[in-house]
């Protein structure tokens, strides 16, 4: 027998081992160029268990507006974004969560049952800097949406943010800037942060569920969320935010884990992982329906009574 056959009859082998275990996709795409390859873990890997980030019975730390952010990045560099401080160096928060929240990742492979994402660019259980993420995610190719963009949207804003925005994926004028929220929703959702919340775009986090532009701007697909869900998770968790605001249906019901219609969710706070998450209707939704954007503007005003300080969210979401 040939090298070559030797070498065909050895892969073939392993591709039946790999069938036999389950793995129905193999990711053809070169290896991210910085993760080591014990970091390269497949996500049906037993998560690690780890603390919520604020698990039931104790408290997010109040919301006090506090001395000036550290400067804010208006670009989605992985490189230019300052760096949020250690998690030791936060007083009043809690001890690091581990973003792996088996129980979402469980949810997820439930909702995609038969697809078997490619592994994660990064060990799930891994404590990590925003930075840390968004680099090890800037190639990422694990789901179809990958091949057709210009660039990823990562996120943007300040990685120490109390207050994070999450929409739902990057349109047309996002994927051709790499910053989301920059077309006209992004506009009215900058100028409903600066006018109503009264803060700087740039004190916030802005980032969405699907960090790749989806064709034709159509609604994200369940194996798309799978796919890009960790990302968010670890967002969250470099972040550590003390409040959210989730914008639109799929933002609503992905952070809040609920199937509830937005119409019902809308003006509501749940918690995602313990933190007070607000969903409200989403910019591009209020540009087709303008007569609803008085509602947004009560939940924003909402919204800025709980950054202020002012009030104590109202759960009434139960995901
Ligand atoms: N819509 C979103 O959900 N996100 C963006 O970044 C832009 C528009």
């Amino acid at each position: 027998m040939s090298e070559r056959d030797e070498i065909a009859r050895a892969l073939l082998g392993h591709a039946k081992s790999l069938r036999a275990a389950g793995v129905q996709y193999v990711s053809l795409a070169a290896r991210p160029s910085r993760p080591s390859a014990a970091a390269v873990i497949p996500v049906s890997a037993p998560p690690a268990a780890a603390p919520a980030l604020y698990p039931p019975g104790t408290e997010v730390p109040p919301l006090v507006k506090e001395s000036p952010p550290p400067q804010a990045s208006t670009r989605p560099q992985a490189s230019t974004r300052p760096q949020a401080p250690p998690a030791a160096a936060q007083p009043g928060l809690l001890p690091m969560m581990d973003a792996p929240q088996s129980s979402l990742l469980a949810a997820a492979a439930r909702r995609t049952a038969g697809f078997a994402p490619p592994p994660l660019p990064f060990d799930p259980g891994a404590e990590m800097t925003l930075e840390e993420v968004a680099r090890a995610v800037e190639g990422c190719l694990r789901c179809k949406l990958g091949a057709g963009r210009t660039n990823l949207v990562f996120g943007v804003g300040n990685p120490a943010a109390k207050l994070v925005f999450v929409g739902e994926a990057p349109g047309a004028d996002e994927d051709a800037q790499g910053i989301p929220f920059v077309g006209r929703a992004g506009q009215m959702l900058t100028k409903m942060i600066e006018n109503v919340i009264e803060v700087p775009r740039g004190e916030v986090y802005i980032c969405n569920i699907l960090k790749c532009r989806p064709p034709g701007n159509r609604n994200p697909e369940p194996d798309e969320i799978a796919c890009c869900e960790p990302y968010l998770m670890k967002q969250l968790a470099a972040i550590r935010p003390r409040l959210i605001v989730a914008l639109g249906k799929f933002a609503a019901q992905w952070l809040l884990r609920t199937k509830t219609p937005i119409g019902k969710l809308r003006g509501k706070f749940g918690r995602y992982q313990g933190i007070p998450c607000l969903a409200t209707y989403h910019p591009a939704y209020l540009l087709r329906n303008p007569n609803d954007k008085r509602l947004v503007l009560d939940d924003l005003r909402k919204v800025k009574a709980v950054y202020s300080g002012e009030k104590e969210p109202e759960i009434e979401v139960f995901g």
